[in-house]
Parts: C-alpha cells; sequence; structure tokens
C-alpha cells in the first residue's frame, strides 16, 4: 500500500485554508459576533456570485427552504410538488408550513425532476399546487425553462433547491447560461453551506431573490417575525414620542417568525469561502472531466450520472449509476469494500415519499424513476483539496470490485 492509499477519502469535504481562519479570528475579536457587518458583507457577494438582487442568509440550508415557503405564503390547505429524489428538507420545509407535499419522479439517469414529472405531479395532485422545489441535484439542473412553463400554467411559484449548485449556471431559452439563484426564472433560491457543499460555513444557508416584498419578508421571519425599520411600522402611535421623535428602543412584530439568524462568525468564514468559488468550482469540474474520461465505457455495469443540456454543473456531488444486480454484489457490501480500500462513498437519496413519515401520511407512491436512480446511485469521492492522483486510485477501486 502506498502513502496515498493510507489517506482516508471521505465523498465529500470542506477546504479550509489559511485566510479562512484568519477571517474568523477577526470577527472574534470585533465588536460583533452575529448580525453584524460580516453578515452584510457576505450577503452582498453572496448577490454578486449569484447576480440576485437580495440574498438573506441564515442558520442552514433546511431554515433557508422553511423561510422561503414561510415568505410565500403556504400554510395549511396548500400543496407543492417536491422531487422524491432530495434530502428530507426540501420535502420538510413544505411540512412545516402545514401544506401538503405532492411528490414528483425524476429521470433515472440524471436524478433531476423534469417538466414532464413536475407536470405529471401536478396532475396528480389534489387540489391547485401552489408551489414547486427543484432540487438541482450533484449540481446539475433540469430544464428550468420548461418547469417555469408548466409552472406559469397553473399558476405556481418556482423555489428551488440549489443545496448542490452554487456556482453552477443554467441554460436559458437563448442558449446564454446564467448562475443559478440569479431569480430569473425561480421566485427564490436556497443554498446550504453545510461542510459536505461546495462552500463551508460551519453550518449556514440562503436565500436569493429579486422580489423587494420576499425579501422584507425572509428578513422579518429570520428575526422573530419582527422589525426595526421605522418605514415599515403601523403603530405611530407607539413608534414616536410626543413630538414625533422614533423611539428609539421600538420594534414591531408584523407576523410570527423564527430565530434563524446567522453568526458573523459563520459569515466570516462564508464570505472568505465565496471569494475562492471559481477556483473550488473549476477543481470539481477538472476532477469530475478526470472521472468521466476514466469511467466512460469502462463496463456496461457502471454509468455515469447522465449530464443535463440545460447547464454548466458546479458538480457537488459525482454520482455514478452501478447495475449491483448484474456485478453480483450489493450496495452495502460494494460500499463496505470501498471503506476497506480508504474511500468513502454516499447515497443520495433514499426517496423521501419512502420514509415512514410520508409514506404514513400519504401512502404508496409509484415513482419508477426516483426508485431506479436509487437502486443504482453511489456518490464517489469529489472534493475541492482531491489530487488528480485520488481520481484515478477511486477508479482502480473500482474496476477492481466490479471485476473489470
Ligand atoms: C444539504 C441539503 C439541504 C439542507 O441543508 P442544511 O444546511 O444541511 O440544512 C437541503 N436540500 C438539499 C438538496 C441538500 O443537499
Amino acid at each position: 500500500m502506498t502513502l496515498s492509499e493510507m489517506v482516508f477519502l471521505p465523498y465529500g469535504r470542506q477546504q479550509i485554508e489559511d485566510d479562512d481562519i484568519a477571517a474568523v479570528v477577526d470577527v472574534l475579536r470585533s465588536e460583533f459576533l452575529t448580525t453584524g457587518p460580516a453578515l452584510a458583507a457576505f450577503e452582498a457577494a453572496l448577490c454578486r456570485a449569484t447576480a440576485a438582487r437580495h440574498a438573506v442568509a441564515c442558520t442552514n440550508g433546511t431554515a433557508a427552504l422553511h423561510m422561503a415557503a414561510l415568505a410565500f405564503g403556504l400554510g395549511p390547505g396548500d400543496i407543492a410538488v417536491v422531487p422524491s429524489v432530495t434530502f428530507l428538507s426540501t420535502a420538510n420545509a413544505v411540512r412545516l408550513t402545514g401544506a401538503e407535499v405532492v411528490f414528483a419522479d425524476c429521470d433515472p439517469d440524471s436524478g433531476l425532476m423534469e417538466a414532464q414529472h413536475f407536470a405529471e405531479a401536478q396532475a396528480r395532485a389534489e387540489g391547485p399546487v401552489k408551489a414547486v422545489f427543484p432540487v438541482h441535484m450533484a449540481g446539475q439542473c433540469g430544464d428550468l425553462a420548461a418547469i417555469r412553463d408548466v409552472a406559469d400554467r397553473h399558476d405556481i411559484a418556482v423555489i428551488d433547491d440549489a443545496a448542490h449548485a452554487i456556482g453552477s449556471r443554467y441554460r436559458l431559452r437563448d442558449g446564454e447560461t446564467s448562475p443559478i439563484g440569479d431569480g430569473r426564472l425561480c421566485r427564490m433560491t436556497t443554498f446550504s453551506f453545510h461542510p459536505v457543499k461546495t462552500i463551508a460555513m460551519g453550518e449556514g444557508g440562503a436565500v436569493t431573490t429579486n422580489d423587494d416584498a420576499l425579501a422584507a419578508r425572509l428578513r422579518h421571519l429570520r428575526s422573530h417575525g419582527m422589525t426595526r425599520d421605522f418605514a415599515e411600522m403601523s403603530r405611530n402611535d407607539m413608534a414616536y414620542d410626543g413630538e414625533g421623535r422614533q423611539n428609539p428602543w421600538y420594534y414591531e412584530m408584523p407576523e410570527v417568525g423564527l430565530n434563524y439568524r446567522v453568526t458573523d462568525i459563520q459569515c466570516a468564514l462564508g464570505h472568505s469561502q465565496l471569494k475562492k468559488l471559481d477556483r473550488f468550482v473549476a477543481r470539481r469540474r477538472a476532477l469530475a472531466a478526470r472521472y468521466d474520461s476514466q469511467l466512460e465505457g469502462l463496463s456496461p455495469l457502471l454509468q455515469p450520472l447522465a449530464q443535463s443540456q440545460h447547464c454548466k454543473a458546479a458538480w457537488h456531488l459525482y454520482a455514478v449509476l452501478i447495475d449491483f444486480d448484474a456485478a453480483g454484489i450489493s450496495r452495502a457490501a460494494f460500499m463496505n469494500r470501498l471503506r476497506e480500500d480508504g474511500i468513502g462513498t454516499q447515497v443520495h437519496y433514499i426517496p423521501v415519499h419512502r420514509q415512514p413519515y410520508y409514506q404514513r401520511r400519504y401512502g404508496e407512491t409509484a415513482l419508477p424513476g426516483s426508485e431506479r436512480y436509487y437502486a443504482r446511485t453511489l456518490s464517489l469521492p469529489l472534493f475541492a483539496g482531491m489530487a488528480d492522483e485520488d481520481v484515478d486510485r477511486v477508479v482502480a477501486a473500482l474496476k477492481r470490485h466490479l471485476g473489470v
């Protein structure tokens, strides 16, 4: 065993550098640990990275989804379409507002909900659908323009879960690409900055939007549903003294909210990381291309993820599809053998409609594309700090265990 084989390769991990650490230390020595200048600077940087008018940072990607669902106004009696191949949060955010979820199927070879899967779920819903949450699996996206067309026909808002897709670009009808989160086709876009994601904040998330009113609501919801902006006050008798001076302590709560505020410590890390987005994405793309070239045509038992023509992916995950039945090995055994070789893998995701909670609530749903995707998917190591040789080592192990 060579030295490089001794190092365990996780499926994903953060890349923290000295300037990231220095940025965090600076905040620790500063006046504000939360809701200070680092938050504003991070949100401004996120607007630049996504070309969105507003970015509202929060505690994590789940909170971002929950805030977006609440800001849009989902609530009891409403219905939202969510792809079944996603992390729990996308569906849970809908349920936490009291609204019901209708699960959509996906392309079995890309894991993406396309317009036809969305339309099929919409037709299956037992009432009008108010929102749809496309999920940009692995950093790719489906045909967002086509999804938007279906949404427009039924007056449905598109809120995309871009936890995997900071730095990805989607293709517009004219062939041009634009950053995911730019707010042109989607009402709101949510991000996660968990350490396995492309940008790490420890825990962190954000919502981007071009809608001023939604941005204001998101900011309220993030902090107890309250405002300190005197332009927004409704009780002038309480907001001002007898001479028309603002009461300095005054705040108002126009609606009920949460505490989803994110610290300046996390924002400083996020901002420092965001400065490296282009470099991280370039590295991820180069590693993905190296996997592609080595895996293409390697064996009928294994195929790379189908590449969407509708985006330029930043590749959060490098997933492959393996026919475990034909290979004569279970996925568990396969993953364990790779682990013994020092290679971490993961499955993204167990289809959410199969979770006991959702099965109890909605019964059985037949989603053959999701099932077929789930049966074969395996995420291989991919992170900015990986060396080319790490890819070669993973491919060699795959070959060994598939016997090809
Ligand atoms: C990570 C993730 C989330 C949740 O983000 P957290 O920051 O972990 O709360 C939501 N959706 C998808 C698709 C994710 O991958």
